[in-house]
């Protein structure tokens, strides 16, 4: 009796709330990267682990109250691209000229609106004028001195750009490291209305010049999002992921072959890219809730959880 009881009680909560039924998922990266434990000291990798896990569950905290998941992956870009730890925002890395000049893009599964900004220099948030660019012009793309333009229009916070100077950065430019690729920052999500969204937000790569632009603010290269697939976040050698259209490859494979998004993530980052001497990885969502987190690189800096309860922090 008590059985059928609970039975009709469980029965009866969903019916009259039909989110819970429903499933919630998050992904994110701080980049990738060829990088060796050795590396790094303890109290280094620490610390990577705790912002990630800081990045993560400002997420969660939105998607578990029935928030969306587009203002999940834009909070959550947010808060990396003020930590100095990561290759967005804060922390971006040089160009060749010694200027910092910033990418970023959001995308939204249901409509298949995007917004993207490339090349910025005195905006503290790309993320934040991306989605703006989305939602409040009539263009996907905006650059350089007019995006600020647009995003003084807007209200978004205008930074002096010695705010992006971190000593960490300048003395990689000196060196010329440039291997120093990591720490781009990306976040997907499925929110529990069934919606997913993605997001990437980048100081490029260390020592770039004339202008260049990556793969983040790239729809369908570093960040795409689709409610009928997937949405993907990418990092590593953006070159790359621009000619191999790699966001957009692995949502075409599952909606035109019926891969799975890990076969299909796999098919890309370890076959096509890897071939081509293309290094990186990306994360994805699907409208199922099924994540993968996948790179060529030895080293990833990335994060997730979902609503089953499953989570995890890892670097390598
Ligand atoms: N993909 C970024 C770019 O090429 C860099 C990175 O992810 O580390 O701009």
């Amino acid at each position: 009796m008590l059985k059928k009881f609970i039975v009709l009680f469980i029965c009866f909560g969903i019916a009259v709330n039909p989110l819970l039924s429903q499933t919630w998922s998050i992904v994110l990266h701080g980049g990738a990267g060829n990088m060796k434990a050795e590396n790094f000291t303890r109290e280094q990798l620490d610390e990577y682990r705790n912002e990630l896990k800081n990045a993560l569950s400002i997420g969660v905290e939105i998607l578990k109250s029935g928030g969306s998941s587009l203002d999940a992956v834009e909070q959550v870009v947010r808060y990396l691209e003020d930590c100095p730890l990561f290759n967005a925002g804060k922390g971006a890395v040089f160009t060749h000229e010694g200027r910092n000049e910033l990418d970023a893009a959001i995308m939204d599964g249901k409509t298949l609106k995007a917004g993207s900004v490339a090349g910025v220099t005195r905006v503290k948030n790309p993320i934040t004028l991306a989605r703006r660019v989305m939602e409040a012009s009539p263009h996907v793309m905006l650059s350089g001195n007019g995006a600020v333009e647009f995003a003084r229009t807007q209200g978004i916070e205008i930074v002096d750009s010695s705010y992006f100077f971190t000593p960490q950065r300048w003395n990689d430019l000196q060196r010329m490291l440039s291997r120093e690729k990591m720490g781009t920052v990306g976040c997907v999500a499925l929110d529990i209305h069934g919606n997913l969204a993605a997001a990437t937000s980048t100081g490029g790569m260390t020592n770039k010049r004339w202008g260049r632009i990556g793969d983040a603010p790239i729809i369908g290269a570093g960040t795409y999002a689709n409610n009928s697939t997937c949405a993907v976040s990418a990092t590593g050698h953006g070159e790359y992921f621009i000619r191999y259209t790699v966001a957009h490859d692995i949502s075409a494979l599952m909606e035109y072959q019926n891969l799975s998004l890990n076969a299909a993530a796999e098919k890309l980052i370890m076959g096509k890219l890897l071939k081509a001497g293309g290094f990186g990885g990306v994360i994805a969502v699907d409208r199922k809730g099924n994540i993968s987190m996948i790179k060529n690189t030895s080293g990833m800096f990335r994060a997730f959880a979902r609503s089953d309860g499953s989570s995890s922090v890892e670097i390598f």
